[in-house]
């Protein structure tokens, strides 16, 4: 498992590089434009250039970006609808101009349409996106799992298996399981047994090789509780054990995962240093 962590890029999407690697980032994830705005600046030519020229000499990847918080692909609301398709195609956009692997995003909440309402209409968008977006693309759109918070979409595995199944163009889609989300959501994570089973629910839905990425975080709150908490590692209800699970699954040995812990750059060190010392 490549060990990273969300990295902040203010000053521009390159000065990301000198974070990853003061923190030890073996990859990283970074928000290509305002997270919590509709509104985005263009990625210059040369932006672009300086981020292509420091992954190649950093090595620092596979990288994600992470897609707006604003974006609700299971809205039945049309403006909001039309926003979300377009800041998710800005989003493909600005990752291929990167050449950033992965663009992981929330499915969305259905607002009381329901799941299997929403789970259509995300498939939809997605195949629009996909559409949409250039032909030489090579972005991987990564459905993440969620707490299961309110009326979010995603929180059981057989949901991001159903929206892999409805659309047109699975090969662009993948997964990314976030540690959090997945204990929030009642998969317990925390023994060897309860690791195996959710790894089994996974490879019975989605299938194992559609996860592609993971987010490692520990939780505030409890197994099943259903809210998204982030907590650093070693400071939530999980422990070290789902950790140590997965830093030393051969199933994932290749694959990105990235802290996105509350103390961010302040801890990720600490962090990686933590989780690499889980390793076998
Ligand atoms: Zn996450
Ligand atoms: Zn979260």
């Amino acid at each position: 498992m490549k060990l990273g962590a969300h990295i902040s890029t203010a000053g521009g999407v390159s000065a990301a590089f000198a974070r990853a690697q003061e923190v030890t980032a073996e990859c990283m994830q970074v928000f290509t434009r305002n997270q919590n705005r509709w509104a985005s600046k263009p990625i210059s030519a040369s932006e672009a250039a300086e981020f292509r020229r420091l992954r190649r000499e950093t090595a620092i990847g596979p990288n994600m970006a992470h897609a707006s918080y604003l974006v609700n692909l299971a809205t039945s609301d049309a403006e909001l609808e039309r926003k979300s398709v377009e800041a998710m195609l800005d989003e493909v956009r600005r990752a291929d101009q990167l050449g950033i692997e992965y663009l992981v995003f929330h499915p969305g909440a259905h607002m009381g349409a329901g799941v299997e309402t929403g789970i259509r209409l995300i498939a939809q968008r997605l195949d629009r996106i996909a559409e949409l977006a250039d032909d030489d693309s090579r972005v991987t759109i990564l459905l993440e799992n969620t707490a299961g918070q309110g009326t979010v979409i995603g929180h059981e595995f057989g949901h991001l298996r159903d929206i892999l199944a409805s659309s047109r163009n699975p090969a662009r889609l993948g997964v990314c399981i976030d540690s959090c989300h997945a204990f929030a959501a009642g998969y317990e994570l925390t023994t060897a047994e309860g690791y195996e089973a959710a790894m089994q629910a996974l490879a019975e839905t989605v299938t194992l090789p559609k996860v592609m990425a993971f987010h490692l975080n520990d939780s505030l709150r409890d197994c099943n509780s259903r809210k998204d908490r982030h907590a650093g590692i070693e400071q939530g209800k999980m422990g070290l054990a789902p950790f140590r699970f997965l830093v030393n699954d051969p199933r994932f040995a290749d694959h990105p995962a990235t802290l996105e812990t509350p103390e961010a750059e302040a801890a990720y060190a600490r962090e990686l240093a933590v989780l690499r010392n889980l390793r076998q």
